[in-house]
């Protein structure tokens, strides 16, 4: 999958909200790397794209955060979970096989949990400089194998 750059969390805000224009109901995309990669930089350009206001912060503490924009955005962060169990527990299916959009901070974390459809996008910070961060969405199944492109495609547009 080729990979996209950013050098700014502005960007990476960007990035978010280009895919937050291709999304529909029921997608899953889940957001993968290291405290301060960017994961939730991205999360809160997918909410402003949806047309939600106001603040979007890691629901680190809370797990789950519901947002209603255009779609019904779930910002789940698993990352205090302790095992996956809780994470059923939460009722994780609900979400991810409901009608808003479900994204999920730490998703390799459960991933036995995940469904397997889905994108799954890693982001790592880059040797190139303080502020250079690498995405790379890899799509699970079909739809999300046209998520990937379609998004490569308007990120690429924008450069
Ligand atoms: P995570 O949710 O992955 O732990 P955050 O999105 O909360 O990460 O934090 C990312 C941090 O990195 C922020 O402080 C942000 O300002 C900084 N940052 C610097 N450059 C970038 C970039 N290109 N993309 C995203 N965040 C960046
Ligand atoms: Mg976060």
């Amino acid at each position: 999958m080729p990979v996209i750059k950013t050098f700014s969390p502005e960007e990476t805000a960007g990035v978010g909200e280009k895919l937050a224009a291709l999304l529909r109901p029921g997608d899953v995309i889940c957001l993968n790397g290291d405290l301060g990669a960017g994961k939730t930089r991205l999360a809160q350009g997918v909410a402003r794209g949806l047309g939600i206001e106001g603040p979007v912060t890691s629901p680190t503490f809370t797990l789950i955060n519901e947002y209603q924009g255009g779609l019904t955005l779930y910002h789940i962060d698993v990352y205090r979970l302790d095992s996956p169990a809780e994470m059923e527990d939460l009722g994780c299916a609900e979400y991810f096989y409901g009608e808003g959009v479900t994204l999920v901070e730490w998703a390799d974390k459960v991933k036995d949990l995940l469904p397997g459809e889905r994108l799954d996008i890693y982001i790592k910070r880059s040797p190139e400089g303080e502020d250079v961060r690498e995405i790379i969405a890899v799509p699970r199944g079909e739809r999300y194998r046209y998520l990937a492109e379609e998004l490569t495609k308007v990120v690429r547009a924008g450069d």
